[in-house]
Protein backbone atom coordinates (compact mmCIF):
# COMPACT_ATOMS: atom_id res chain seq x y z
CA UNK A 1 0.00 0.00 0.00
CA UNK A 2 1.40 3.40 -0.63
CA UNK A 3 2.13 5.76 2.67
CA UNK A 4 -0.61 8.30 3.35
CA UNK A 5 0.78 11.21 4.72
CA UNK A 6 0.44 14.89 5.21
CA UNK A 7 1.59 15.74 1.60
CA UNK A 8 -0.87 14.04 -0.23
CA UNK A 9 -3.16 16.36 -2.47
CA UNK A 10 -6.40 16.96 -0.06
CA UNK A 11 -9.07 15.22 -2.41
CA UNK A 12 -6.71 12.16 -2.31
CA UNK A 13 -7.14 11.94 1.51
CA UNK A 14 -11.00 12.89 1.18
CA UNK A 15 -11.34 10.07 -1.59
CA UNK A 16 -9.53 7.54 1.00
CA UNK A 17 -11.58 8.91 4.05
CA UNK A 18 -14.61 8.20 2.51
CA UNK A 19 -13.58 4.49 1.73
CA UNK A 20 -12.66 3.57 4.44
CA UNK A 21 -13.55 5.74 7.83
CA UNK A 22 -16.77 5.66 10.06
CA UNK A 23 -16.95 9.07 11.86
CA UNK A 24 -18.16 9.95 15.23
CA UNK A 25 -21.55 12.33 15.30
CA UNK A 26 -21.06 12.76 11.44
CA UNK A 27 -24.13 12.43 9.06
CA UNK A 28 -22.83 10.15 5.84
CA UNK A 29 -24.65 12.55 3.32
CA UNK A 30 -22.86 15.52 4.24
CA UNK A 31 -19.39 13.77 4.38
CA UNK A 32 -20.60 12.76 0.68
CA UNK A 33 -21.68 16.31 -0.57
CA UNK A 34 -19.24 18.45 1.31
CA UNK A 35 -15.94 16.47 1.50
CA UNK A 36 -14.16 16.49 5.01
CA UNK A 37 -11.50 18.86 6.25
CA UNK A 38 -8.22 17.28 7.09
CA UNK A 39 -6.42 18.41 9.86
CA UNK A 40 -2.78 18.39 9.52
CA UNK A 41 -0.82 20.26 12.08
CA UNK A 42 -1.55 22.62 15.26
CA UNK A 43 0.67 24.84 17.67
CA UNK A 44 -0.82 27.05 20.46
CA UNK A 45 -4.36 28.05 19.46
CA UNK A 46 -4.30 27.64 15.74
CA UNK A 47 -4.78 24.71 13.29
CA UNK A 48 -3.66 23.97 10.07
CA UNK A 49 -5.28 22.02 7.43
CA UNK A 50 -4.36 19.95 4.68
CA UNK A 51 -4.74 23.37 2.15
CA UNK A 52 -2.71 25.60 4.50
CA UNK A 53 -5.92 27.47 5.63
CA UNK A 54 -5.34 27.93 9.46
CA UNK A 55 -8.15 28.53 11.99
CA UNK A 56 -8.40 29.68 15.41
CA UNK A 57 -9.52 27.06 17.51
CA UNK A 58 -12.05 27.99 19.82
CA UNK A 59 -13.13 24.82 20.89
CA UNK A 60 -9.57 23.74 21.99
CA UNK A 61 -10.48 20.66 19.56
CA UNK A 62 -13.42 18.83 22.08
CA UNK A 63 -13.31 20.98 25.11
CA UNK A 64 -9.73 19.06 25.84
CA UNK A 65 -6.83 21.48 24.78
CA UNK A 66 -6.34 23.18 27.81
CA UNK A 67 -3.02 23.17 27.43
CA UNK A 68 -2.31 24.47 24.03
CA UNK A 69 -1.70 22.13 20.84
CA UNK A 70 2.26 21.46 20.39
CA UNK A 71 4.08 21.35 23.48
CA UNK A 72 7.23 18.84 23.38
CA UNK A 73 7.44 18.30 27.03
CA UNK A 74 4.48 16.09 26.36
CA UNK A 75 5.73 14.29 23.64
CA UNK A 76 8.97 13.86 25.42
CA UNK A 77 7.30 12.31 28.63
CA UNK A 78 5.43 10.09 26.63
CA UNK A 79 8.68 8.49 24.66
CA UNK A 80 10.16 8.74 28.25
CA UNK A 81 7.44 6.55 29.09
CA UNK A 82 7.42 4.31 26.12
CA UNK A 83 10.93 3.57 26.83
CA UNK A 84 11.12 2.51 30.48
CA UNK A 85 7.76 0.88 30.70
CA UNK A 86 5.28 1.26 27.29
CA UNK A 87 2.16 -1.15 28.88
CA UNK A 88 1.79 -2.89 32.02
CA UNK A 89 -2.08 -3.07 33.97
CA UNK A 90 -3.34 -2.29 37.39
CA UNK A 91 -4.73 -5.28 38.25
CA UNK A 92 -4.17 -8.01 40.48
CA UNK A 93 -2.62 -6.41 42.85
CA UNK A 94 0.07 -4.86 40.47
CA UNK A 95 0.78 -0.78 39.67
CA UNK A 96 3.73 1.11 38.40
CA UNK A 97 5.01 4.85 39.16
CA UNK A 98 3.26 6.71 36.85
CA UNK A 99 -0.22 5.44 38.08
CA UNK A 100 0.90 6.13 41.96
CA UNK A 101 2.10 9.33 40.91
CA UNK A 102 -1.03 10.85 39.02
CA UNK A 103 -3.21 9.55 41.10
CA UNK A 104 -1.72 11.05 44.19
CA UNK A 105 -0.98 14.14 41.71
CA UNK A 106 -4.95 14.56 41.56
CA UNK A 107 -6.01 13.97 45.10
CA UNK A 108 -3.70 16.91 45.73
CA UNK A 109 -5.62 18.95 43.16
CA UNK A 110 -9.27 17.61 43.92
CA UNK A 111 -11.01 19.32 46.37
CA UNK A 112 -12.39 18.03 49.87
CA UNK A 113 -11.60 14.35 50.42
CA UNK A 114 -11.57 13.14 47.01
CA UNK A 115 -8.43 11.38 47.32
CA UNK A 116 -9.11 7.90 45.36
CA UNK A 117 -8.84 7.56 41.62
CA UNK A 118 -10.10 4.46 39.67
CA UNK A 119 -8.19 5.28 36.09
CA UNK A 120 -9.92 5.09 32.77
CA UNK A 121 -9.30 5.92 28.83
CA UNK A 122 -12.63 8.52 28.31
CA UNK A 123 -15.06 10.06 30.28
CA UNK A 124 -17.74 7.82 28.41
CA UNK A 125 -15.35 4.76 30.09
CA UNK A 126 -15.28 6.65 33.38
CA UNK A 127 -19.29 7.69 34.02
CA UNK A 128 -19.85 3.71 33.14
CA UNK A 129 -17.20 2.78 36.15
CA UNK A 130 -19.81 5.58 38.46
CA UNK A 131 -22.60 3.68 37.22
CA UNK A 132 -21.32 0.59 38.51
CA UNK A 133 -19.65 1.75 41.10
CA UNK A 134 -22.77 3.83 43.20
CA UNK A 135 -24.46 0.70 43.01
CA UNK A 136 -21.83 -1.49 44.25
CA UNK A 137 -21.35 1.10 46.77
CA UNK A 138 -25.20 0.37 48.21
CA UNK A 139 -24.64 -3.07 47.61
CA UNK A 140 -21.84 -2.98 49.92
CA UNK A 141 -23.83 -1.16 52.37
CA UNK A 142 -26.36 -3.85 52.65
CA UNK A 143 -29.10 -1.63 50.32
CA UNK A 144 -28.74 -3.16 46.85
CA UNK A 145 -32.23 -1.89 46.12
CA UNK A 146 -30.15 1.85 45.82
CA UNK A 147 -29.99 1.50 41.90
CA UNK A 148 -31.39 4.12 40.08
CA UNK A 149 -29.14 7.30 38.54
CA UNK A 150 -31.00 10.78 38.25
CA UNK A 151 -29.76 12.78 35.71
CA UNK A 152 -30.83 15.57 33.79
CA UNK A 153 -32.12 15.97 29.86
CA UNK A 154 -29.59 17.42 27.71
CA UNK A 155 -26.59 16.24 29.79
CA UNK A 156 -23.92 15.29 27.91
CA UNK A 157 -21.82 11.97 29.72
CA UNK A 158 -20.48 9.95 27.14
CA UNK A 159 -21.15 7.47 24.12
CA UNK A 160 -21.41 3.82 25.71
CA UNK A 161 -24.31 2.48 26.07
CA UNK A 162 -23.85 3.01 29.77
CA UNK A 163 -22.87 6.84 29.53
CA UNK A 164 -25.18 7.74 26.58
CA UNK A 165 -28.10 6.63 28.83
CA UNK A 166 -26.99 8.69 31.85
CA UNK A 167 -27.00 11.47 29.32
CA UNK A 168 -30.45 13.36 28.18
CA UNK A 169 -29.45 13.77 24.73
CA UNK A 170 -32.94 13.09 22.94
CA UNK A 171 -30.98 12.35 19.55
CA UNK A 172 -28.80 9.30 21.50
CA UNK A 173 -31.72 8.33 23.13
CA UNK A 174 -33.97 7.77 19.64
CA UNK A 175 -31.20 5.05 18.65
CA UNK A 176 -30.47 1.98 20.09
CA UNK A 177 -33.24 2.04 22.44
CA UNK A 178 -31.76 3.80 25.16
CA UNK A 179 -31.45 4.85 27.91
CA UNK A 180 -31.33 1.07 29.73
CA UNK A 181 -33.50 0.70 32.91
CA UNK A 182 -32.78 2.40 35.89
CA UNK A 183 -31.69 6.36 34.59
CA UNK A 184 -34.09 8.78 35.45
CA UNK A 185 -33.70 12.44 34.05
CA UNK A 186 -35.71 15.41 35.62
CA UNK A 187 -35.55 18.73 33.38
CA UNK A 188 -32.52 20.99 32.72
CA UNK A 189 -31.53 24.56 34.15
CA UNK A 190 -31.78 26.04 31.03
CA UNK A 191 -33.77 29.58 31.90
CA UNK A 192 -33.02 31.42 28.53
CA UNK A 193 -34.89 28.35 26.68
CA UNK A 194 -37.22 27.02 29.14
CA UNK A 195 -37.65 29.78 31.83
CA UNK A 196 -40.49 31.54 30.65
CA UNK A 197 -41.55 34.26 32.48
CA UNK A 198 -40.06 33.04 35.37
CA UNK A 199 -36.92 34.89 37.12
CA UNK A 200 -33.66 32.84 36.80
CA UNK A 201 -33.38 32.65 40.23
CA UNK A 202 -36.56 31.15 40.71
CA UNK A 203 -36.03 29.04 37.71
CA UNK A 204 -33.35 27.33 39.17
CA UNK A 205 -35.24 26.84 42.32
CA UNK A 206 -37.95 24.89 40.58
CA UNK A 207 -35.96 22.78 38.50
CA UNK A 208 -33.37 22.04 41.63
CA UNK A 209 -36.37 21.03 43.70
CA UNK A 210 -36.98 18.40 40.85
CA UNK A 211 -34.46 16.31 41.77
CA UNK A 212 -36.05 16.47 45.47
CA UNK A 213 -39.58 15.64 43.72
CA UNK A 214 -38.08 12.69 41.98
CA UNK A 215 -36.13 11.43 44.68
CA UNK A 216 -39.27 11.51 47.10
CA UNK A 217 -41.40 9.58 43.51
CA UNK A 218 -39.03 6.89 43.20
CA UNK A 219 -38.27 6.59 46.76
CA UNK A 220 -34.98 7.42 48.53
CA UNK A 221 -34.52 3.88 48.78
CA UNK A 222 -34.45 2.93 45.54
CA UNK A 223 -32.22 5.77 44.42
CA UNK A 224 -28.23 5.51 44.09
CA UNK A 225 -27.11 8.69 42.81
CA UNK A 226 -27.52 12.19 40.94
CA UNK A 227 -25.17 12.79 38.46
CA UNK A 228 -24.74 16.33 36.50
CA UNK A 229 -22.24 18.41 34.71
CA UNK A 230 -21.45 21.26 37.21
CA UNK A 231 -21.84 23.82 33.75
CA UNK A 232 -23.50 21.87 30.78
CA UNK A 233 -21.19 22.07 28.07
CA UNK A 234 -22.23 19.47 24.99
CA UNK A 235 -25.63 20.68 25.55
CA UNK A 236 -24.93 24.13 24.90
CA UNK A 237 -23.04 25.57 27.95
CA UNK A 238 -25.89 26.38 30.08
CA UNK A 239 -24.84 28.17 33.05
CA UNK A 240 -27.03 27.24 35.61
CA UNK A 241 -29.05 30.25 37.68
CA UNK A 242 -27.17 31.08 41.30
CA UNK A 243 -29.82 29.26 43.02
CA UNK A 244 -29.95 26.11 41.69
CA UNK A 245 -26.60 24.24 43.08
CA UNK A 246 -26.77 25.24 46.13
CA UNK A 247 -30.43 23.95 46.29
CA UNK A 248 -28.82 21.05 44.93
CA UNK A 249 -26.54 20.37 47.39
CA UNK A 250 -29.20 20.26 49.77
CA UNK A 251 -30.99 18.11 48.28
CA UNK A 252 -28.51 15.79 47.60
CA UNK A 253 -27.21 16.12 52.15
CA UNK A 254 -30.56 16.13 53.08
CA UNK A 255 -31.70 12.70 51.29
CA UNK A 256 -29.24 9.53 51.16
CA UNK A 257 -27.89 9.46 47.96
CA UNK A 258 -24.31 10.62 46.24
CA UNK A 259 -23.69 13.54 44.05
CA UNK A 260 -21.65 12.92 40.81
CA UNK A 261 -19.96 16.03 39.80
CA UNK A 262 -19.30 15.03 35.99
CA UNK A 263 -16.42 17.39 35.57
CA UNK A 264 -14.77 15.86 32.47
CA UNK A 265 -15.71 19.36 30.68
CA UNK A 266 -15.44 21.87 33.52
CA UNK A 267 -12.21 20.49 35.37
CA UNK A 268 -8.64 21.25 34.81
CA UNK A 269 -9.28 24.83 34.69
CA UNK A 270 -11.76 25.56 32.18
CA UNK A 271 -14.31 27.79 34.40
CA UNK A 272 -10.97 29.73 35.95
CA UNK A 273 -10.69 27.64 38.82
CA UNK A 274 -9.21 23.89 38.90
CA UNK A 275 -12.28 22.44 39.01
CA UNK A 276 -16.57 23.93 38.45
CA UNK A 277 -17.49 22.20 42.00
CA UNK A 278 -14.92 24.66 43.43
CA UNK A 279 -16.85 27.40 40.81
CA UNK A 280 -19.77 26.70 41.68
CA UNK A 281 -19.06 25.55 45.24
CA UNK A 282 -20.34 21.95 44.94
CA UNK A 283 -19.19 19.15 47.38
CA UNK A 284 -19.69 16.30 45.18
CA UNK A 285 -18.86 12.53 46.32
CA UNK A 286 -17.61 11.14 42.88
CA UNK A 287 -16.08 13.32 40.47
CA UNK A 288 -15.74 12.07 36.27
CA UNK A 289 -12.53 13.22 34.78
CA UNK A 290 -10.95 13.33 31.33
CA UNK A 291 -9.93 15.84 28.72
CA UNK A 292 -8.31 18.68 30.14
CA UNK A 293 -6.60 15.87 32.35
CA UNK A 294 -4.35 15.05 29.47
CA UNK A 295 -5.26 18.04 27.52
CA UNK A 296 -6.62 15.91 24.95
CA UNK A 297 -2.83 14.28 24.42
CA UNK A 298 -3.28 10.69 25.41
CA UNK A 299 -6.58 9.21 26.18
CA UNK A 300 -7.10 8.87 29.95
CA UNK A 301 -10.16 9.70 32.36
CA UNK A 302 -11.24 8.51 35.96
CA UNK A 303 -13.58 8.66 38.60
CA UNK A 304 -12.48 10.57 41.62
CA UNK A 305 -14.05 8.96 45.10
CA UNK A 306 -14.16 10.59 48.51
CA UNK A 307 -12.70 8.91 51.30
CA UNK A 308 -15.72 7.31 52.67
CA UNK A 309 -16.99 6.05 49.10
CA UNK A 310 -13.15 4.54 48.81
CA UNK A 311 -13.67 2.95 52.22
CA UNK A 312 -16.42 0.92 51.02
CA UNK A 313 -15.72 -0.14 48.05
CA UNK A 314 -12.16 -1.08 49.74
CA UNK A 315 -14.30 -3.53 51.35
CA UNK A 316 -15.05 -5.77 48.28
CA UNK A 317 -13.09 -6.66 44.58
CA UNK A 318 -14.72 -4.18 42.63
CA UNK A 319 -14.91 -6.50 39.58
CA UNK A 320 -14.41 -3.99 37.11
CA UNK A 321 -11.66 -2.59 35.20
CA UNK A 322 -10.16 -1.35 31.36
CA UNK A 323 -6.80 -2.93 29.63
CA UNK A 324 -5.83 0.40 29.70
CA UNK A 325 -6.62 1.72 33.20
CA UNK A 326 -3.68 3.65 34.41
CA UNK A 327 -1.97 3.29 31.13
CA UNK A 328 1.64 3.99 32.02
CA UNK A 329 1.62 6.34 29.12
CA UNK A 330 -1.44 8.22 29.53
CA UNK A 331 -0.60 9.06 33.24
CA UNK A 332 2.98 10.05 32.05
CA UNK A 333 1.67 12.68 29.61
CA UNK A 334 -0.79 13.61 31.81
CA UNK A 335 1.35 14.24 35.09
CA UNK A 336 3.31 16.34 32.73
CA UNK A 337 0.25 18.35 31.51
CA UNK A 338 -0.36 18.93 35.21
CA UNK A 339 2.94 20.11 36.15
CA UNK A 340 2.80 22.65 33.23
CA UNK A 341 -0.63 24.07 33.93
CA UNK A 342 0.52 24.28 37.33
CA UNK A 343 4.27 25.54 37.42
CA UNK A 344 3.43 28.19 34.58
CA UNK A 345 0.62 29.89 36.24
CA UNK A 346 -1.81 28.39 33.28
CA UNK A 347 -5.17 27.86 35.42
CA UNK A 348 -4.55 30.72 37.69
CA UNK A 349 -3.64 32.94 34.70
CA UNK A 350 -6.84 31.94 32.57
CA UNK A 351 -8.97 32.41 35.87
CA UNK A 352 -7.45 35.91 36.94
CA UNK A 353 -6.99 37.61 33.57
CA UNK A 354 -8.10 35.85 30.22
CA UNK A 355 -11.20 35.01 31.85
CA UNK A 356 -12.33 38.58 32.75
CA UNK A 357 -11.03 40.13 29.57
CA UNK A 358 -12.79 37.31 27.57
CA UNK A 359 -15.99 37.98 29.44
CA UNK A 360 -15.58 41.45 28.51
CA UNK A 361 -15.29 41.18 24.80
CA UNK A 362 -17.92 38.24 24.96
CA UNK A 363 -20.55 39.86 26.18
CA UNK A 364 -20.28 42.71 23.57
CA UNK A 365 -21.91 39.85 21.23
CA UNK A 366 -25.16 40.71 22.55
CA UNK A 367 -25.25 44.00 20.35
CA UNK A 368 -25.66 41.70 17.41
CA UNK A 369 -28.85 41.74 15.98
CA UNK A 370 -28.87 38.19 15.92
CA UNK A 371 -28.12 37.26 19.39
CA UNK A 372 -30.34 37.19 22.29
CA UNK A 373 -27.91 36.87 25.44
CA UNK A 374 -24.17 36.34 26.15
CA UNK A 375 -23.07 33.62 28.42
CA UNK A 376 -19.74 32.64 29.99
CA UNK A 377 -18.16 31.13 32.66
CA UNK A 378 -14.39 31.16 32.66
CA UNK A 379 -13.41 29.99 29.38
CA UNK A 380 -16.35 28.06 28.34
CA UNK A 381 -19.27 30.50 26.61
CA UNK A 382 -22.07 30.69 24.75
CA UNK A 383 -24.00 33.03 22.53
CA UNK A 384 -28.22 32.14 21.47
CA UNK A 385 -29.10 33.07 18.11
CA UNK A 386 -32.83 34.25 17.96
CA UNK A 387 -35.15 36.19 15.52
CA UNK A 388 -35.95 38.36 18.32
CA UNK A 389 -34.19 39.26 21.37
CA UNK A 390 -37.01 40.69 23.28
CA UNK A 391 -38.78 37.00 23.52
CA UNK A 392 -36.34 34.76 23.01
CA UNK A 393 -37.80 33.26 20.35
CA UNK A 394 -36.65 30.37 18.14
CA UNK A 395 -36.00 30.77 14.21
CA UNK A 396 -39.03 29.48 12.17
CA UNK A 397 -36.55 26.89 10.47
CA UNK A 398 -35.53 23.16 11.96
CA UNK A 399 -33.71 23.73 15.08
CA UNK A 400 -30.17 23.98 14.54
CA UNK A 401 -29.85 25.70 11.17
CA UNK A 402 -29.42 29.06 12.42
CA UNK A 403 -26.21 27.33 14.12
CA UNK A 404 -25.17 25.41 11.38
CA UNK A 405 -25.14 28.49 8.71
CA UNK A 406 -23.25 30.47 11.63
CA UNK A 407 -20.74 27.42 11.96
CA UNK A 408 -19.88 27.14 8.49
CA UNK A 409 -19.45 30.87 8.22
CA UNK A 410 -16.78 30.68 11.11
CA UNK A 411 -15.05 28.14 9.37
CA UNK A 412 -15.04 30.19 6.29
CA UNK A 413 -13.66 33.19 8.29
CA UNK A 414 -10.71 31.35 9.86
CA UNK A 415 -12.78 30.30 13.27
CA UNK A 416 -13.65 27.06 15.08
CA UNK A 417 -16.71 27.38 17.04
CA UNK A 418 -19.16 24.65 17.79
CA UNK A 419 -22.87 25.09 17.31
CA UNK A 420 -25.69 23.22 19.69
CA UNK A 421 -28.79 23.68 17.72
CA UNK A 422 -29.00 27.49 17.90
CA UNK A 423 -26.56 28.20 20.21
CA UNK A 424 -22.87 28.82 19.56
CA UNK A 425 -20.22 27.82 21.83
CA UNK A 426 -16.79 28.07 22.79
CA UNK A 427 -13.83 26.54 25.01
CA UNK A 428 -11.01 27.57 23.98
CA UNK A 429 -7.12 26.75 24.58
CA UNK A 430 -6.57 28.23 28.26
CA UNK A 431 -3.06 29.67 26.76
CA UNK A 432 -5.63 31.35 24.51
CA UNK A 433 -3.82 35.17 24.11
CA UNK A 434 -5.51 38.85 24.63
CA UNK A 435 -4.60 39.29 20.97
CA UNK A 436 -6.20 36.01 19.44
CA UNK A 437 -9.58 36.76 21.67
CA UNK A 438 -9.74 40.13 19.93
CA UNK A 439 -9.59 37.92 16.86
CA UNK A 440 -12.33 35.39 17.82
CA UNK A 441 -14.58 38.00 18.65
CA UNK A 442 -14.15 39.79 15.58
CA UNK A 443 -14.31 36.40 13.48
CA UNK A 444 -17.31 35.48 15.46
CA UNK A 445 -19.07 38.95 14.72
CA UNK A 446 -18.33 38.47 10.66
CA UNK A 447 -19.78 35.13 10.80
CA UNK A 448 -22.39 36.25 12.94
CA UNK A 449 -22.83 39.39 10.08
CA UNK A 450 -23.15 36.36 7.37
CA UNK A 451 -25.37 34.59 9.53
CA UNK A 452 -27.63 37.34 9.60
CA UNK A 453 -28.15 38.27 5.79
CA UNK A 454 -28.97 34.65 4.97
CA UNK A 455 -31.80 34.08 7.73
CA UNK A 456 -33.54 37.70 7.29
N1 LIG B 1 -18.85 13.88 30.27
C1 LIG B 1 -18.89 15.10 29.74
C2 LIG B 1 -19.38 16.23 30.56
C3 LIG B 1 -18.46 15.32 28.43
O1 LIG B 1 -18.53 16.54 27.89
C4 LIG B 1 -17.96 14.23 27.69
C5 LIG B 1 -17.48 14.42 26.32
O2 LIG B 1 -17.65 15.44 25.71
C6 LIG B 1 -17.96 12.97 28.29
C7 LIG B 1 -18.39 12.82 29.58
C8 LIG B 1 -17.49 11.78 27.53
O3 LIG B 1 -16.12 11.80 27.40
P1 LIG B 1 -15.39 10.95 26.25
O4 LIG B 1 -15.79 11.53 24.95
O5 LIG B 1 -13.94 11.10 26.61
O6 LIG B 1 -15.84 9.54 26.40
Amino acid sequence: MTSITNHMPTAELQALDAAHHLHPFTHGSDLAKKGVRVITRASGSTLTDSEGNEFLDAMAGLWCVNLGYGRPELAEAAARQMKELPYYNTFFQTTHVPAIALSARIAELTPGDLNHVFFASSGSEANDTNMRLVRTYWEQKGKPSKKIIISRKNAYHGSSMGSASLGGMSAMHAQGGLPIPDVHHIEQPHWYAEGGDMSPEEFGLERARQLEQAIHDLGEDNVAAFIAEPIQGAGGVIIPPETYWPEIQRICDAHEILLIADEVICGFGRTGKWFGSQTLDIRPDIMTIAKGLSSGYQPIGGSVVSDEVARVMDECEFAHGYTYSGHPVACAVALENLRILDEEGIVERAGTETAPYLKEKWETLTDHPLVGEARIAGLMGSIALTPHKESRAKFAAEAGTAGLICREACFGNGLVMRHVGDRMVISPPLVITKDEVDTLIERAWTALDVAHKRLT
